[in-house]
């Protein structure tokens, strides 16, 4: 047993009760494991290399929806712009244009989420607050048309403390609610909580959690 069904089940039906959805992360974890959740049903599973994507996706059902959601670089892009589902860790305007160019190429769309920097600690990345209204600003004028900015993503501190979690949380819950109100009717997602607090992101207004060990185990 490569997933751990109870949890599965559990946290399914948590997310879904707030109609959210559920990111199975299966970074390092063999497509043996994918293949047992994607049995059970489940469609949506996310990575964070393009080197390790780019080795599953062809081994597995076309119908996966694919989230990326590690740091991407530019040059990279090409690779998985024919098949990915959601981009949620777009960090900058270079690469969102890269993102737009090579949906272009390939005749499609690309859905995408911005990062936002909510932690304290500096080895995340993403946009901090001002420079992401400015963005938002300045994306009213350039037309990308071949990409659909679907919401925010963020990730707390990597800490045991609650308190500092839900205020990580509900500070990215209140741009989210700010830059929604000003955009259009697409802008719905809010990409926030792991394996250790995604009960805490959905009671702060998650729409979408992304979860890895609880449901395929430690990694290494
Ligand atoms: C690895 C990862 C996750 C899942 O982490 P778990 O603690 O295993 O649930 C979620 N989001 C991002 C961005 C990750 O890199």
């Amino acid at each position: 047993m490569l997933v751990n069904k109870d949890n599965y089940y559990r946290i399914a039906e948590e997310v879904k009760s707030r109609n959210g959805i559920l990111v199975a992360v299966s970074k390092t974890k063999p497509v043996e494991a994918i293949k047992e959740l994607y049995e059970l049903g489940h469609r949506d599973f996310a990575e964070n290399y393009v080197q390790e994507l780019l080795q599953k996706q062809p081994l597995l059902p076309k119908d996966i929806n694919w989230h990326f959601i590690g740091h991407l670089q530019s040059n990279k892009v090409k690779f998985i712009a024919p098949f990915i589902h959601l981009i949620q860790s777009v960090d900058s305007s270079k690469l969102l244009t890269e993102i737009n160019k090579q949906a272009a190429k390939n005749a499609r769309n690309i859905d995408v989420l911005l990062q936002v920097h909510i932690a304290a600690e500096e080895t995340k990345f993403g946009f901090d607050k001002e420079e992401l209204f400015k963005f938002m600003e300045q994306l009213k004028k350039d037309s990308l048309s071949n990409i659909s900015i679907k919401g925010l993503m963020g990730m707390a501190s990597f800490t045991n403390d609650e308190n500092k979690i839900r205020k990580e949380f509900s500070g990215l819950y209140s741009i989210f609610e700010d830059l929604k109100s000003s955009r259009s009717t697409t802008f719905t997602v809010l990409s926030m909580g792991m394996s250790s607090d995604y009960k805490l992101a959905l009671e702060e207004g998650s729409t979408m959690v992304r979860v890895g060990s609880l449901l395929f185990g430690e990694r290494n």
